[in-house]
């Protein structure tokens, strides 16, 4: 266990990052006084970094993310990774447990229907892309690591917005090369600019991706909704005030 400090007990904390309220959760809790330590996956090549320290890169499946909780004497793991992480999400209970640190995994909330709003339900992409009818000019705002299922749909013409493009694209697709958040004029603008009948998007939540939703809303067109993936159980909170009050909580009585 860490050393005390000005600011009361020390604590060391290990976040999962990788998303915005991960970032917004290290910046409190290094204010807090807390020696913070966030890991990203080392997917896109110019990451946003949080404050405090970071690495970067895979831990080597449960065992390795148990062994560098160990290692490194961290008191406290928080998962705050992207709800379709869900290997991440699945070691950070097993290394959890093996490690005996305690573990908070923080979900936002999942999205609703906006009134009025069409959304077709996806178990997952497989679904998502079978769920598109011929002649749908579609946009995919899934991120990069997903598309193979829609690869093979001919008769449709697709946009795929994503924040870095992957090679080996099927020929014939529109990439839109943009990292969030936008606004829903600039979403609205874009399906318009691109006669979008179809967009396909993760249930992710939260406030950074939501424009979408509104826009296509607006504009009626339908909404392939992918729901998230199951995760095993664990301790969870809602948002990042949520995780804060919980490690104080946690830390006082601990
Ligand atoms: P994933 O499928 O759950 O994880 C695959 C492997 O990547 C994990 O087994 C782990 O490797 C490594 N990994 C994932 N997140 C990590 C992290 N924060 N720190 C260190 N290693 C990590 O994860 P993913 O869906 O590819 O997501 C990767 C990262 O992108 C996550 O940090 C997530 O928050 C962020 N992200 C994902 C999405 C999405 O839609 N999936 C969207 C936005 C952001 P080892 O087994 O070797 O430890």
């Amino acid at each position: 266990m860490s050393m005390g400090n000005a600011v009361g007990q020390t604590r060391r904390v290990l976040i999962l990052g990788g998303t915005g309220d991960a970032r917004a959760l290290a910046a409190r809790l290094v204010a807090a006084g807390h020696e913070v330590t966030s890991s990203l996956a080392g997917r896109t090549q110019a990451p946003l970094l949080p404050q405090g320290a970071v690495r970067i890169g895979g831990f080597g499946g449960a065992e390795g993310l148990a062994s560098y909780l160990s290692d490194n004497a961290i008191d406290m793991l928080v998962d705050a990774t992207h709800p379709f992480a869900a290997t991440i999400s699945a070691n950070a209970v097993h290394a959890a447990t093996r490690a005996q640190v305690p573990l908070l995994r923080l979900e936002r909330p999942l999205w609703t229907r906006p009134d009025g709003a069409v959304w077709i339900g996806a178990a997952d992409m497989d679904q998502a892309a079978a769920a598109l009818p011929v002649g749908a000019r579609v946009l995919l705002t899934i991120g990069r690591q997903e598309l193979a299922p829609f690869f093979p749909r001919t008769g449709c013409t697709i946009f795929a917005r994503m924040i870095e493009v992957p090679p080996d694209l099927p020929p014939g697709w529109t990439i839109i090369a943009e990292r969030g958040p936008f606004t829903v004029p600039d979403e609205i603008a874009l399906l318009r600019r691109h006669a979008i009948t179809h967009l396909v998007s993760k249930n992710s939540g939260g406030d950074q991706a939501a424009a979408k939703l509104e826009a296509a809303a607006h504009l009626s067109i339908p909404v392939i909704m992918v729901a998230r993936p199951l995760l095993p159980p664990a301790p969870t909170v809602a948002s990042v005030a949520e995780v804060c009050e919980s490690i104080a909580r946690i830390f006082r009585t601990g």
